[in-house]
């Protein structure tokens, strides 16, 4: 097949690879598709889903939901589970075969497996875990205005430069580095779950969207792994990303971690559930299990209330809760840099402090 990723103008529209499980889209596809939306305005292209699956037509409108013009469905029994083998092999098939300037692709863990492969078998680059995406170069620089410390002279950057801008931490969180893919097609992006804002879904764009049907070839030299059985893991996985509140913990307990996490649970239940989370050192020391960690390394969340107890507020760690809507504080140091992006600080000792809390709005609910 002629396919050379360097002919970039060949190379159009913005496409969004939507992830299904068990025949459902996932969260982080609508997030993308939202995403995608402004960037393909941005570009005066068109946005395209590409669904993979087998027997998944049914479900592709719905992105149209959410913004996508078009989605191209590959459906084949082959695909109904995800393997390496056979996603990589049917999205590089499609990719060469239409063109488009810009995939991108959620970092989960199928998205984080899948997209290298693909990157590397189209010979374009990646650029992994996202946080922020641009194509024009105005909406560009009110970007670094808004979020860098930087001097902007328009006058030294390239307005016209159409390449897509991939903004993702670097060096552990402590820079935002920009990168761009300018010699190669499609630019390809991982984007982490939970950071872009899903839209509002409007079903007459869903009704309006259109779905192809692309022919997939897999012979069986394509498919070096058969999925003989899926295990699913029977500890029920934290929803951190989808929670409207979250009560999060850090070393603060560390004096007495079993009431600490009590505490926790007590204030969650307070507000009426919520879900428990942790600052790394939370998880690093088995209080909690790794889906439950918040920030670079874990989970980013934006819920309605966003509760710090005895977490110091590191960069790493308020990369993944900073845009949550309000953020309560409780920590033992009035210089704790949390209390920098806290909408409520309260400085004490957690351990008065929550039951404090807990009590106060506990009476407040008796009374109503
Ligand atoms: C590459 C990289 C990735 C990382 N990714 C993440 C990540 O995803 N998430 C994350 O969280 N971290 C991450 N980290 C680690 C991060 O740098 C911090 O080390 C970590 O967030 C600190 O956790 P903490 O705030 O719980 O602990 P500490 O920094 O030890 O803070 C504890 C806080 O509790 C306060 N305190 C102590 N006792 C009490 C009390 N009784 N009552 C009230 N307050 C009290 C202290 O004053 C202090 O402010 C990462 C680091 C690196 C290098």
């Amino acid at each position: 097949m002629a396919f050379i990723s360097e002919n970039i103008e060949e190379f159009h529209d913005i496409w969004v690879f939507c992830e299904q499980r068990d025949g459902k889209l996932q969260n982080t596809d609508f997030e993308l598709i939202s995403e995608g939306r402004k960037l393909a305005d941005e570009r005066g292209a068109k946005l395209v889903g590409l669904l993979l699956g087998s027997d998944v037509k049914g479900i592709a409108s719905e992105l149209g939901g959410y913004g996508a013009d078009k989605v191209i469905v590959c459906d084949d029994p082959n695909l109904k589970v995800y393997t390496t083998d056979a996603y990589a092999k049917v999205v590089c098939d499609v990719v060469m075969d239409k063109k488009p300037e810009v995939l991108l692709i959620g970092a989960t863990t199928i998205g984080r497996d899948l997209a290298p492969r693909c990157a590397a078998r189209l010979h374009t680059g990646l650029t992994a875990d996202c946080t922020h995406l641009d194509i024009d170069m105005n909406k560009y620089l009110d970007f670094l205005r808004e979020s860098s410390t930087m001097e902007i002279d328009p006058a030294k950057f390239k307005m016209e430069d159409t390449n897509l801008k991939m903004t993702r931490p670097a060096f552990g969180g402590h820079l935002m580095a920009t990168i761009i893919c300018p010699r190669f097609r499609p630019c390809m992006s991982t984007v982490r779950p939970g950071v872009m804002k899903k839209a509002d879904f409007v079903q007459a764009k869903a009704d309006a969207c259109e779905i192809e049907m692309y022919p997939v070839t897999l012979a069986e030299e394509d498919l070096k792994t058969k999925v003989l059985e899926v295990v699913k893991a029977t500890r029920k996985m934290v929803d951190l990303v989808g929670a409207d509140v979250v009560v999060a913990v850090g070393n603060g307990i560390k004096s007495d971690v079993k009431k600490g996490l009590e505490l926790a649970e007590q204030l969650a239940e307070a507000f009426g559930g919520g879900v428990i989370g942790g600052s790394r050192v939370a998880i690093d020391e088995g209080w909690l299990s790794d889906d439950h960690q918040v920030g670079q390394t874990g989970k980013t969340v934006h819920p309605k209330i966003y509760v710090a107890l005895g977490i110091s507020g590191a960069i790493q760690h308020k990369a993944g809760m900073q845009d949550s809507e309000v953020i309560i504080a409780i920590n033992n140091n009035e210089a704790a840099p949390i209390f920098e992006v806290a909408s409520y600080g309260i400085v004490g000792n957690l351990f008065d402090v929550v039951p404090k809390l807990i009590e106060a709005m506990n009476a407040q609910k008796a009374a109503k």
